[in-house]
């Protein structure tokens, strides 16, 4: 693949004109799948300008003409499918099959449940002595990291079209490849001019320009809590509306009465989900101590399936990182452990072999909860066990973070589970291997963010509320 345009404004691409170019490489063997152009300052304001022109037709159109181009834009992301796997593999590292079925198929969910949920939401609210109006925000700048590269756009995206916002997004850096072809569908199904627009660029650069451009309504951002603080005190300044998907470093904890055999299988494919590159990753595993032994041999057991291999060969289950940075970061956290002195049980340090960015899948057990690796988000396949001396304590351990995005409860009493997860400081806990939902509010509490996406919960976040008072 050679050099493509990185910038989409008002319907048509352009050349950067950014210093930066960016190189995409596969994560599975380093090679340069890809160069795209950057977008320089002048082009963030040319496509905020298009966005907050186009923004008075767009959210005058009617829903149903707007929900019928979300739907269209699924159509052509899952006549798509295998091209768009394959670019989120060199991309992430991702397992081709896992590619196929989350990286574009929640892509796909994201874009038809938000449309639905739009279709079904009240725009006017009679509350009896005062009605409630619902109104697109405006022009919403969308930040996103590259770990699941279409559906981090999608979630945004979705939202802000259904709702009559217009947009313009600045991808991550490493998967901007999955957003251009993104963007190539978006072009296809023939929205106007200016509803959707796309800056390719670094984040200090590109990310900056866009959050601080004054006609810029609402900063939706998926990342690093760093990055999040930094952009939300940017977009303060001008009083913006912001949502932030930060970080996360969330727990599992198996209650006493637990099936342990299915808990500690769980928790392990959820932990190394996406090669462990994932926000909601369940990496903190708390059990009761009379049970730890027990546990590590299960842990020890389902460990060995997880062998690294190429993310295209099948029947791999756990791909290589996205880069060189993220593994050498990753590689640091677990010599930390060590250091710090809790036991490895699976894994450690040494690279595999292998040209791509590969990680050993790591088990630390003995873990105390004050230890880097129990407090600090690895972003790769690193699973602590914590062992705890009853309920409360487990409660303590879980709540023992700066995080709150996600969770896990598991116990033979569904009503045990769901009454200890409500005692969980964190926006989401799946009881018993709970399954995710494309359409259940996702964000988090504490340092995992400010604000909700999915479902009809995340399409409020793009709509302002005003009172009618009759
Ligand atoms: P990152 O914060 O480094 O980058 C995310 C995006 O922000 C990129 O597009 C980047 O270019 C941009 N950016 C960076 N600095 C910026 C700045 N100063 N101004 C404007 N934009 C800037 O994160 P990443 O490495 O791409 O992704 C990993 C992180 O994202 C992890 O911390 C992970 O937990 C988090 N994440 C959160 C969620 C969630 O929904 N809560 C989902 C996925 C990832």
């Amino acid at each position: 693949m050679g050099t493509r345009q990185g910038v989409y404004i008002d319907g048509a691409w352009s050349d950067g004109g950014g210093a930066d170019e960016l190189t995409i490489r596969s994560s599975a063997d380093g090679t340069v799948v890809g160069v795209i152009t950057a977008a320089a300052e002048q082009q963030v304001d040319a496509a905020v300008r298009a966005a907050a022109a186009a923004f008075p037709g767009w959210s005058a159109t009617p829903v149903a003409v707007r929900t019928a181009a979300l739907r269209a834009i699924a159509d052509g992301v899952e006549s798509r499918t295998e091209e768009l796997a394959a670019l989120s593999s060199h991309e992430v590292g991702t397992t081709i099959a896992i590619s196929r079925a989350i990286q574009v198929g929640l892509a796909l969910q994201v874009l038809r449940s938000t449309a639905d949920a739009m279709d079904a939401l009240e725009l006017t609210e009679d509350c009896g002595q005062f009605m409630v109006e619902r109104e697109p925000v405006g022009v919403v700048a969308a930040i996103t990291p590259w770990n699941f590269p279409l559906h981090q756009i999608v979630a945004k995206l979705a939202p802000a079209i259904a709702s009559g916002c217009t947009i313009v997004v600045k991808p991550a850096e490493l998967s901007s490849l999955s957003a251009v072809a993104l963007f190539d569908i978006i072009d296809s199904v023939g929205l106007p001019t200016g509803v959707a627009n796309l800056v390719c660029g670094t984040g200090p650069v590109v990310g900056e320009a866009l959050v601080m451009h004054p006609l810029v309504d609402m900063v939706s951002f998926t990342g690093s809590t760093r990055a999040g603080t930094r952009i939300g005190e940017l977009a303060m300044r001008d009083v913006k509306k912001v949502s932030l998907e930060l970080g996360g470093k969330s727990a599992t904890v198996i209650l006493d009465d637990a099936d342990l055999g299915r808990a500690v299988n769980v928790s392990l494919g959820s932990c190394y989900t996406n090669n462990g590159q994932m926000c909601a990753a369940l990496t903190r595993l708390i059990v009761q101590r009379s049970q730890l032994a027990e546990v590590e041999e299960l842990l020890a057991k389902a460990v060995a399936k997880f062998t690294p291999g190429d993310p295209f060969a099948d029947g791999t289950r756990l791909g290589p990182l996205a880069s060189e940075t993220q593994r050498d970061r990753v590689i640091g956290y677990i010599e930390s452990g060590i250091a710090e002195g809790a036991r490895v049980l699976a894994g450690g340090p040494e690279r595999p072999d292998g040209a791509g960015y590969f990680v050993q899948p790591t088990i630390f057990t003995d873990v105390t909860s004050g230890m880097t690796i129990a407090q600090e988000e690895i972003f790769g396949p690193v699973l602590v066990v914590i062992p705890v001396d009853s309920e409360q304590e487990a409660l303590d351990v879980a709540n023992d973070s700066a995080f709150g995005l996600s969770g896990a409860v598991w116990s033979a009493d569904r009503d045990r589970a769901i009454a200890f997860a409500r005692r969980i400081r964190t926006g989401q806990v799946a009881i018993n291997g709970g399954a995710f939902n494309a359409s259940a509010p996702f964000g988090g509490y504490k340092k995992s963010g400010i604000g909700r996406e999915l479902g009809r919960h995340g399409l409020e976040e793009f709509f302002e509320f005003k009172a009618l008072l009759v």
